[in-house]
């Protein structure tokens, strides 16, 4: 599937990922086409095929830079729109959905038909780069998940970053928890994160896998000790820390009411922010704690459809990015978000800070540069997310093949104001993993069936 050299041919426009006017490459003067060598870019111009060459034909398309997913939980691919959990804020849904569920996921094999499931469905959107949340880890597991989801992600041939999370005290938001959210030692999660980091951490800037400190929240998941010792050994590791923060205003008050200071304030004092710290949510932040993550360099992965769907408002991702702060786009676990596409997810971003901040909250651009560029700056992968020369060759081929995209005067903003469409070709690292729609290998029915059956088989062990 890989070839040494690739030519994309005739653009109808390329978005570069970079911000400001450098979004739109001006193919008039600058030539369409876009030659790949091996994983690099090697050329975007007037290009003429090599002898030998695997040309595609991008007439009529938008071609721009594969999207950079910065918060998932791909193990929840297997639980969208329970019941139980349907109609609750983030506590109930917590309790009923996530946390209740985890004991389907003792299997290797289910954990790894999740992942399959959910990485499917983000590369289907043109999704090139993956930052997962692994949070299912508990003493005595007898399989080893961080193995599991690199190992699907490999197949596929995604890029992919393994935030491992779990636990290191038992959660008070966790009623009756099951085994499998029994807590680790913070020396035995350590120990763990550092073995993945000697398995599968590659520093380069085009890595195709990293591996992150995230337990699963600073303030719930371990004891306020334990902080300082994580981030200190993560830094000796010379990797990132990730977590999720003010995800609902009941997170903000509990902080305050415990801790007696704001979410920002409260990680800031134990060594949680920074260039190497990125949260998913900040849904809730005051002007100074916008400030503060804007200086410190501190990321968001800003998840407009999951807070959508558990009613837990808007988070001010507009105006941490013009205030100079990082901001990515990050579709959650599908629990709380059944589209784990982000062509939504952006078409999302771009409707509702307008609904709530006025035409001019957000541009198009703007969203296009948080979901690619914007997330490979908070995941440090500096030679991701943009196409230039030289950049990692992840590039999507997005062909305008859906009536809703017919009409458009500006058609090279379709992927954000249309919010439809599926890539026709898609290119991870030089290698194509989406081939005229079809991803190479892959048996979509068979998928559907198995993600069938194990929904059924959960159902019946609960009835
Ligand atoms: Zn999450």
């Amino acid at each position: 599937m890989s070839h040494s050299s690739l030519l994309i041919r005739g653009a109808q426009a390329i978005l570069t990922g970079r911000a400001g006017d450098a979004m739109r490459h001006d193919v008039r003067s600058h030539g369409a086409d876009i030659r790949v060598r091996g994983s690099r870019i090697d050329a975007i111009g007037h290009l003429t095929p090599e002898h030998g060459e695997r040309v595609i034909d991008a007439h009529g398309c938008i071609v721009m830079p594969g999207w950079v997913n910065t918060h998932h939980h791909l193990f929840q691919s297997l639980l969208k729109g329970i019941p139980a959990g349907i109609n609750l804020g983030l506590m109930g849904w917590l309790s009923a959905v996530p946390v209740s569920y985890r004991r389907h996921f003792d299997h290797e094999a289910v954990m790894r038909l999740a992942a399959r499931l959910g990485l499917v469905e983000l590369l289907l959107s043109g999704c090139t780069t993956v930052a997962d949340h692994q949070y299912h880890y508990y003493p005595g597991m007898p399989f080893d998940a961080s193995q599991a989801v690199f190992d699907e992600a490999a197949a596929l041939g995604l890029r992919f970053v393994l935030c491992r999370g779990g636990q290191t005290v038992t959660r008070s938001i966790d009623v009756n928890p099951p085994p499998q959210v029994q807590p680790e030692t913070l020396e035995d999660f350590l120990a763990a994160v550092e073995h993945d980091v000697q398995r599968f951490h590659d520093p380069a800037p085009d890595a195709l896998r990293r591996v992150v400190c995230a337990p699963t929240t600073p303030t719930w998941s371990v004891p306020v000790e334990h902080l300082r010792p994580i981030a200190d050994e993560a830094r000796r590791l010379g990797i990132r820390l990730h977590s999720h923060l003010s995800e609902t205003s009941d997170y903000v008050r509990y902080t305050h009411e415990v801790h007696g200071c704001s979410p920002v304030d409260f990680v800031e004092q134990h060594g949680w922010v920074g260039e190497d710290v990125w949260y998913a949510h900040l849904v809730h932040l005051s002007s100074a704690e916008v400030t503060k993550l804007a200086r410190t360099g501190t990321g968001m992965a800003h998840c407009p459809q999951s807070n959508c769907r558990l009613g837990s408002g808007v988070a001010p991702a507009p105006a941490l990015h013009r205030a100079g702060g990082r901001v990515s786009l990050a579709v959650d676990g599908a629990a709380s978000n059944e589209a784990a596409d982000m062509l939504h997810e952006a078409h999302t971003a771009w409707m509702v800070h307008r609904a709530v901040g006025g035409p001019d909250a957000i541009t198009a651009e703007e969203v296009l540069h948080m979901g690619t560029a914007g997330g490979a700056r908070v995941l440090g992968l500096d030679a991701v997310g943009t196409l230039a020369p030289g950049q990692a060759a992840d590039i999507v081929v997005m062909p305008l093949n859906e009536p809703r995209q017919w009409g458009l005067h500006d058609p090279a903003m379709a992927p954000v104001v249309s919010g439809a469409g599926r890539p026709s070709h898609v290119l991870c690292h030089g290698r194509v993993v989406l081939d005229n729609g079809q991803i190479p290998g892959l048996d979509l029915q068979a998928l559907r069936a198995e993600a069938q059956a194990a929904v059924r088989v959960m159902q019946t062990a609960r009835s």
